[in-house]
């Protein structure tokens, strides 16, 4: 019985992993095919090809440890009936799929400044801010406790909001779709991003990266602007950049 579970619970984790390191590459590939018809943000740098490898290795294992974690929560819920039960209907997928949006954007936010802290960046973030020009590649590069404090929502998800496991994988799916596009280094937005627009831009997480202390937020902005934390130049410089990429013609 309990071997059968176990079976189980490495089952799902594999699938999810499957799953995972296939959007990743086939989002990348895609994204970096995509950035020709968009604007390079960081115009005057190039990101070094070692910056990239590693990024690449790192991601790999990145993304086992999100797979262990999305499905160790997905088991526990499934078999262990831990978690709240989900809203009925099409009206309580569509609800549940914002409100774990909004809270993971909330976690997200939250944590990311706190591995921000003077006390917990060297030995937790440093590795992912490693890369200052990031590239689609780099979304998932990060250590293994850097992702026990993004990404442990994954796990405790289905105890925090009423949710099915089909919408909190899609809400997965978005959030991993969406980070790698955030780190692809052009700016792929249009109007929905325009300032004040809640939702983040490429150029908002670029400025991350490159300013360090700003910008913590993963899917919308109000966060960063509440507390503050929004760059100075964000929705001046993504004006400028939505406008250069709107000259370069009728393909975006
Ligand atoms: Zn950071
Ligand atoms: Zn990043």
């Amino acid at each position: 019985m309990i071997l059968a579970q176990l079976i189980d619970l490495l089952r799902a984790i594999a699938a999810i992993y499957a799953a995972l390191l296939a959007t990743y590459f086939v989002t990348c590939l895609a994204i970096t095919r995509l950035n020709r018809q968009a604007c390079k943000i960081q115009r005057s740098r190039q990101t070094p090809i070692a910056q990239i490898r590693r990024d690449q290795k790192q991601s790999v294992f990145s993304l086992a440890v999100i797979a262990a974690m999305l499905g160790c929560g997905h088991w526990s819920y499934t078999i262990l009936g831990w978690g709240l039960r989900p809203l009925p209907g099409v009206g309580g997928l569509a609800l549940s799929f914002v409100a774990s949006l909004v809270l993971f954007d909330a976690w997200f936010y939250w944590l990311h400044r706190l591995i921000h802290t003077r006390f917990l960046y060297r030995c937790v973030h440093r590795w992912h801010h490693l890369t200052v020009t990031p590239v689609a590649w780099s979304n998932n590069s990060d250590r293994l406790i850097d992702n026990l404090f993004l990404q442990s929502y994954w796990l405790v998800a289905h105890m925090l909001i009423p949710i099915t496991p089909a919408v909190l994988f899609a809400h997965k799916f978005y959030d991993q779709i969406t980070g790698v596009i955030g780190h692809s280094g052009f700016e792929h937005g249009g109007r929905w991003c325009w300032p004040p627009s809640p939702l983040v831009s490429v150029t908002h997480h670029d400025q991350h990266h490159r300013f360090f202390r700003c910008n913590y937020a993963t899917h919308f902005t109000w966060w960063d602007r509440m507390m503050g934390t929004l760059h100075p130049d964000h929705d001046s410089e993504l004006k400028a950049n939505l406008f250069r990429r709107a000259r370069r013609g009728p393909k975006q």
